[in-house]
């Protein structure tokens, strides 16, 4: 396994962070963020509960009802908004460093990229702070109306750990623009950087009480968000079983409105004419189920030596490709879904094994002869797990392809243009990726469909749920006698 000799940076920032302040937790208790790669703790972050989500909400409440963030002009949000991403950029090095350390993210990737893409969302918020309007209408003869649209209010945001950054501004960014107020609680696994995000808003001018940090665990923080009376809504990315709970907490308390971003089980349909230098990087890159016509062993041979030139081990190491999984939970997950695969016949091509040592390292593994009815085949793994399965057919392709209760995302690898727009257009998945896969942008809408979700993150779909439309309507006094005609335009 591969060492990195990075030096850790100091971890600043372990408290909750209310009304612009960081604060100890009421209870006083804390809870071990421990590093994936050697399983030591990394640090002890302040664990909140009910009450400090109380007091969340309660300054939320206060910011939203009587503070300046929902009144400003949208062009000063923005200034703001740009502000906080230009800070980001600043201290890009310390940012990947948290990622890396808490959620195991390759450090390269994101100081090179994906902190970057953080601040760049921001930034596409930050532009459309001052293009929220309503519309016009003349309804009838008698009455006019116009909408306004407004900020929805208090809003929690619930995220999970797989990529702390991205997760938090895909959630922050729309809401703020909004003119919202929130209160952010990470994945108990990955608390740092949300903690460091939030400090960096304060910088750039987010007034306090507009953007809270509780961190802390989900049955208790995050179910007190989910059934809170003095949320107006919550947007949550996860597992579908905790989105059971979310809309449970929802529906027994105030009908706040709801968002879930759940999980996937997303096909890779690799057709034969597809490109084949590019189906190997791709399906390995992603790890996923994955479906191939009439493959041969030397087809898959590809993949076979794609995975050798594949490195596991510290995520601060460049050449590295795949980190360990987030903590011990994850790891015997993945590694017992491994079994079940093996006990159910599918065939182990490649992999299946923990590596030796400490941390929650896991090789790439790829199972085939992997039929439908099969535990791997069904259930979402979340880890360095791949599928492969034959199909004869498009038709077939697309059967088994919605034959899940999930409807994430879909990938097609095809030179087919028929192909490739019958399948988009067929499979009930929320994201199709065309000759590619994980491909996101700051304008395309993500989200799922059936038991992946509802709701999107990204794109200016996002900034819609966090608004609400006023319709304001008043008649048309004709009080001017004869003059009727010269107001009457349709
Ligand atoms: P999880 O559902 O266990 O936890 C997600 C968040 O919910 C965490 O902050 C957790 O503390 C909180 N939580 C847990 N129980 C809760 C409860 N009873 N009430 C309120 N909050 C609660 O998921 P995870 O294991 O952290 O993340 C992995 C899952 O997230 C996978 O299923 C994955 O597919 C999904 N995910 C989906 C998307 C998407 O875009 N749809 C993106 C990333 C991850």
């Amino acid at each position: 396994m591969e060492k990195a000799t990075i030096s850790i940076p100091e971890i600043k920032f372990t408290k909750l962070f209310i009304n612009g302040e960081f604060v100890h937790s009421i209870s006083g208790k804390t809870f071990e963020s421990i590093d994936p790669r050697t399983e030591e703790v990394i640090a002890n972050v302040s664990e909140g509960d009910k009450e400090d989500v109380d007091l969340a909400v309660k300054v939320a409440r206060q910011a939203f009802d009587h503070g300046p963030w929902p009144r400003l002009p949208g062009c000063e949000r923005r200034r703001i908004m740009l502000k906080f991403a230009d800070l980001i950029d600043e201290n890009v090095e310390e940012l990947a460093a948290l990622d890396t350390l808490d959620a195991a993210n390759l450090y390269s990737l994101g100081k090179a990229k994906q902190i970057h893409d953080g601040a760049e969302l921001i930034r596409y918020y930050a532009g459309a702070a001052d293009k929220i309007h309503g519309t016009t209408l003349k309804m009838s003869r008698e009455l006019q109306g116009y909408t306004l649209v407004e900020p929805i209010g208090v809003v929690g945001h619930i995220i999970p750990w797989n990529f702390p950054t991205q997760m938090f501004v895909m959630k922050v960014g729309p809401a703020l623009a909004a003119g919202c107020t929130m209160v952010v609680k990470p994945a108990e696994q990955t608390p740092l950087s949300a903690l460091y995000y939030a400090h960096l808003a304060k910088q750039a001018g987010v007034p306090d009480g507009v953007i809270n940090v509780v961190t802390g665990y989900g049955s208790t923080a995050g179910a007190a968000i989910s059934s809170h009376m003095d949320i107006d809504m919550v947007s949550f990315t996860g597992s579908t079983e905790t989105g059971h709970r979310i809309m449970q907490g929802a529906a027994t308390s105030n009908l706040k409105a709801v968002s879930l971003e759940l999980g996937g089980k997303s096909p890779f349909i690799v057709f034969d004419d597809a490109d084949v230098d590019r189906v190997a990087p791709l399906a390995l890159r992603v790890l996923v189920l994955s479906f191939r016509k009439e493959y041969t062993i030397s087809s898959w041979r590809d993949c076979l030596e794609e995975v050798k030139t594949w490195v596991v081990g510290d995520p601060f190491d460049p050449n590295v490709n795949q980190g360990p999984q987030v903590d011990k939970k994850q790891y015997e997950k993945v590694l017992s879904y491994i079994e079940r695969g093996k006990k159910e016949g599918a065939t182990l091509l490649v992999g299946g094994k923990p590596l030796p040592g400490k941390g929650y390292y896991i090789e790439p593994t790829i199972f085939t002869d992997v039929t439908d009815d099969m535990t791997i085949a069904k259930e979402e793994i979340f880890g360095p797990v791949m599928s492969i399965m034959k199909f004869k057919s498009v038709e077939e392709a697309i059967k088994r392809a919605n034959g899940t209760k999930y409807g994430l995302a879909a990938g097609i690898m095809t030179n087919d243009l028929n192909i490739a727009n019958t399948v988009a257009r067929s499979v009930r998945a929320g994201a199709v990726w065309i000759n590619c896969y994980f491909a996101f942008d700051n304008d395309l809408p993500v989200g799922g469909y059936k038991m992946s979700g509802f709701g999107k993150d990204m794109g200016i779909e996002a900034l819609h749920k966090y608004l609400l439309t006023k319709s304001v309507a008043t008649p048309i006094f004709k009080t001017l006698h004869g003059f009727d005609h010269l107001c009457d335009y349709g």
